[in-house]
């Protein structure tokens, strides 16, 4: 069965009529505002755009996708949560994903009542393709497929050719979650206009510095944008996040240099932490973050927490690993000179 995109959307919200403020439909005309139960003498009194007009058409022109094409929310986690619940019946369809990653596929899923199939990556990290793939992919029930490239934890970019098997061997929505492609080499956006059913996540938090802010966009066909967009709480990203990110936005070089500077720490971390005897592997990181292998990981885990260092504890899905974010050069110096202390 082909992709078809009202085959997908639950009935009950295709017919659904979205929360409209008058704002919306009189925003051009508006000088004196009496719509929205505001407080007028306050200077933050006034609700924020809902529909991220200006943030999408900075994006748009960064990105070279359509402002049509682009959903901004709060966080990807809230964009994650509005994909499923346009599509997952509750108790009947399926969403797939690959082990190990990002925890929120899991939860979203099952908070919107899916049947979670979980996939494990091969042992270098790829996508386990085969028959048994191809027949999940096939399964009618299945909804939504989340591919994430550079993956969380394991650093790895899946290459685009497999993103592209998958993509054309299911009808369901294929969601690529690039929260990490700023610093890698490829992204998936250019494969938009040939994939109705792709979807593609990127977030403010990571390479844009603003995870205090709470923003992410879904680039999507724009049918699959319009009815996200009628599903979203109307005020969901903040006034001030949005201001933020448009500046982030106008200085954008200084978003590629912090990336370049990021990336030569990833590289000085990665050349560091493979010397140390406690250290068993490196694996190989497309993002701003080391998986790391260690001979005794619970062991470092509580070592670095007693000289309040805080890594990520992943042993449970990758065998003695410890996720560690890439930080500012004294912060990464402060981590080398503990870990050689507890080689000595
Ligand atoms: N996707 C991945 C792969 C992530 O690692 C994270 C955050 N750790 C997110 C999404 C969530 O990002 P946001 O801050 O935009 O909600």
């Amino acid at each position: 069965m082909a992709y078809n995109l009202s085959n997908l959307v639950l009935d009950h919200l295709k017919g659904l009529s979205p929360y409209s403020s008058a704002r919306d439909e009189f925003s051009e005309r508006a000088e004196i505002y009496l719509d929205a139960n505001e407080n007028p003498f306050s200077p933050y009194g006034r609700y924020p755009d809902p529909s991220h007009l200006e943030l999408r058409k900075s994006l748009s022109a960064l990105r070279k996708v359509s402002t049509e094409n682009i959903l901004i929310g709060n966080g990807s986690d809230e964009l994650i949560d509005l994909l499923l619940r346009l599509v997952v019946r509750p108790g009947r369809d399926k969403v797939l994903y690959f082990t190990p990653t990002y925890g929120m596929y899991r939860v979203s899923a099952e908070i919107a009542g899916a049947k979670t199939l979980e996939m494990p990556l091969s042992v270098d990290f790829n996508l386990p393709l085969g028959p048994t793939l191809e027949r999940i992919l096939k399964d009618p029930d299945l909804k939504v497929v989340f591919l994430c490239s550079p993956n969380n934890p394991t650093g790895n970019t899946l290459p685009k050719e497999e993103v592209r098997q998958i993509l054309s061997s299911t009808s369901a929505l294929v969601v690529v979650d690039e929260a990490y492609a700023d610093f890698a080499k490829e992204s998936s956006l250019d494969l938009l206009e040939t994939y109705e059913n792709l979807v593609v996540l990127q977030t403010f938090s990571k390479a844009f510095g603003l995870a205090a802010a709470r923003l992410g966009m879904a680039y999507a066909s724009k049918e699959l944008i319009a009815y996200l967009r009628r599903i979203k709480p109307p005020y969901n990203v903040s006034t001030f996040s949005q201001s933020l990110a448009l500046e982030r936005l106008k200085s954008y070089e200084t978003v590629t240099e912090q990336i370049q500077k990021i990336i030569k720490e990833r590289q000085r971390l990665e050349k560091a932490l493979a010397k140390l005897p406690s250290v068993l592997h490196v694996y190989p990181s497309e993002a701003n973050f080391l998986l790391v292998e260690f001979s005794e990981s619970k062991e470092v885990f509580q070592y670095l927490l007693s000289r309040s260092i805080v890594v990520r504890d992943r042993s449970k899905e990758v065998p003695r690993a410890l996720r560690i974010t890439v930080g500012t050069p004294k912060e990464n110096n402060q981590l080398l000179s503990a870990l050689k202390k507890y080689n000595a």
